[in-house]
């Protein structure tokens, strides 16, 4: 009877975690076909015709992204079940339960702590042998468009869908200031990738605007390859030497 009893336990469980992990999959699909739709019906009014000939190539991207979805959907889904469930994360509700400074200082945290991780990896994946089994992918948008924003080997999904799972079990991060982290990740994602400048020339030429990467940064590494790896800052790539400069997209 006990054991009965524990067994259907754990059948609940199970299926409350694969649920989560299907809802969030769900959810980043959206998010994905959202947020690069919205960019790319932008581009086809901004820039009318600047995907002209694509759609061999964007059917590509589609593709890839939406398996980065469910690679993305199913870490990012458990640990939500697990906060709810079991308080797992750092992750808060509650304003006053650290300072109102911790807010900023939580957001650079983590967008720092992720332009890290993506460099060094995204270094790694420029090597020979990486770049075959996986970078390649990415690297097929010649040149990338909106919906390439995802467009990542199943082995790449994954270095880039364990970073929040991982970061939000260490990091103490107000819920809304993770959702700015989110938003921040998905229109850079996409904006970098979409073929033309979104910020103002003077903010991308700016003092500020030569540590932040934009479309005209990351446009330039998908020109030249190895070269300009970051994703939000370009701090490592300056520290390291990488930096090649702006392009005009
Ligand atoms: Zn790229
Ligand atoms: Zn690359």
């Amino acid at each position: 009877m006990a054991a009965t009893m524990e067994a259907t336990m754990m059948l609940t469980t199970a299926a409350a975690a694969g649920g989560a992990a299907l809802a969030m999959t769900a959810i980043v699909a959206l998010r994905y076909l959202l947020a690069s739709g919205g960019f790319a019906l932008a581009t086809a009014r901004v820039r009318p015709g600047l995907y002209g000939g694509l759609g061999r190539q964007i059917r590509g991207e589609i593709g890839w992204s939406l398996l980065s979805a469910v690679i993305y959907g199913i870490p990012a889904g458990l640990v939500a079940w697990g906060w709810q469930t079991y308080g797992w994360t750092r992750i808060y509700a509650e304003w006053d339960a650290w300072p109102l400074w911790y807010l900023p200082v939580s957001l650079l945290l983590y967008l720092f702590a992720h332009d890290t991780w993506f460099y060094w990896t995204h270094r790694l994946m420029h090597r020979p042998r990486w770049f075959r089994l996986a970078h390649a992918v990415h690297h097929a948008s010649r040149p990338p468009t909106a919906w390439a924003a995802m467009s990542f080997h199943p082995i790449e999904a994954l270095t880039g869908a364990v970073v929040i799972p991982v970061l939000v079990l260490l990091i103490p991060v107000h819920v809304a200031v993770l959702g700015v982290v989110l938003t921040i990740m998905t229109v850079m994602g996409v904006t970098n990738h979409m073929g033309w400048e979104l910020f103002p020339h003077g903010l991308v030429h700016s003092r500020l605007g030569g540590w932040l990467i934009t479309a005209s940064h990351h446009h330039r590494h998908h020109e030249l390859y190895s070269c300009n790896y970051g994703l939000y800052f370009r701090v490592w790539d300056r520290l390291c030497g990488t930096d090649r400069g702006l392009s005009q997209p």
